[in-house]
C-alpha cells in the first residue's frame, strides 16, 4: 500500500507538472489507471486512493474484475483490441472503449447497447476511434488509418447508446512521442471540425505522458509506472 502510495502520488505530480509546463490550465486530464494482469486487490488499494478510473484490455479478465469490485462505483475503459462478439459483454460493465477501430466493432457496440439500455437503461458509452499513427504496417499496433476516421466517427455519432468521445492513440515503437502525439492532436482537430463535442485525446502511457499532455491528452492510461511492471503470465 506505501509503494503504491508513493507510485501514484509521483505520476499525479507528473501530470501536473507537464500540465503547467506546456502551459496548460483548466481541468487536468484524466488519468486512468490501467490495472490488466493486476489483482483485485490492487484495484481495491487505488479505489481508496482515489483512483476513480481504471483501464484493462482483456474482456474475460475485466468482466471478472468488475464484478466482484462492483460496489467501489469505478469506471470501466476497455482499452484493448476487441473482436465484435466480445461487445455484448464489454458493454455490461464498460463506461468507454479506447479502442473502437473498425465499423463492425462500431455496429457491435451499438447493437449490444441498445439491448443493455431496454435491460438495465444504463447510460450511454463513450466511444475513442484508436487511430494508427504507424507509418509502417508491419509495426502496426492496431487502429484506424486517418482516412477511415470519417465514416467511423459518422457511424458512433449516429448510433442511440454510443457517444462519440474523440481518438485514441498509442505511440509507434520507436517513434518520438512528441512527433506521434503532434499528428494525433492534428487529427482530433480534423474530427472536431465535424463532430464538435468529440473533443477527447486519449494518449500517454508511463513513458510518453509528458508529450501526450503537451499535445492536449485529456486521457492518460498509466499502468507500470503506478503498480509496477506486469506479473508475468503464466
Ligand atoms: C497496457 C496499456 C497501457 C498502459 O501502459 P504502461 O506502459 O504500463 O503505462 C496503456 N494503453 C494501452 C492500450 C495498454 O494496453
Amino acid at each position: 500500500m506505501a509503494e503504491l502510495t508513493l507510485r501514484l502520488a509521483a505520476v499525479r505530480k507528473r501530470i501536473v507538472s507537464a500540465a503547467e509546463a506546456s502551459g496548460r490550465t483548466g481541468q487536468l486530464p484524466t488519468l486512468i489507471v490501467v490495472t490488466k494482469f493486476h489483482p483485485v486487490e490492487d484495484i481495491r488499494r487505488l479505489s481508496l486512493l482515489g483512483v476513480r478510473d481504471v483501464g484493462e484490455n482483456r474482456d474475460q479478465e475485466a468482466a471478472g474484475k468488475s464484478a466482484e469490485l462492483e460496489g467501489l462505483g469505478l469506471r470501466w475503459h476497455f482499452v484493448g483490441q476487441l473482436q465484435s462478439k466480445k461487445a455484448k459483454s464489454v458493454v455490461r460493465y464498460a463506461h468507454s472503449v479506447h479502442s473502437v477501430d473498425r465499423l463492425q466493432l462500431a455496429d457491435g457496440l451499438a447493437k449490444a447497447m441498445a439491448a443493455e439500455q431496454d435491460r438495465t437503461g444504463r447510460g450511454p458509452l463513450d466511444c475513442f476511434i484508436q487511430v494508427s499513427l504507424d507509418d509502417d504496417a508491419s509495426a502496426h499496433r492496431g487502429g484506424a488509418a486517418p482516412d477511415e476516421i470519417p465514416a467511423l466517427a459518422e457511424r458512433l455519432a449516429a448510433a442511440e447508446g454510443l457517444v462519440l468521445a474523440g481518438v485514441m492513440a498509442v505511440a509507434p515503437l520507436g517513434a518520438v512521442p512528441g512527433e506521434a502525439f503532434e499528428k494525433l492532436a492534428s487529427i482530433s482537430a480534423r474530427l472536431v471540425q465535424d463532430h464538435p463535442s468529440a473533443t477527447a485525446i486519449s494518449a500517454g502511457m508511463s513513458q510518453d505522458l509528458e508529450a501526450a499532455i503537451q499535445f492536449g491528452a485529456t486521457h492518460l492510461r498509466i499502468g507500470s509506472d503506478i503498480l509496477g511492471s506486469r506479473p508475468a503470465v503464466g
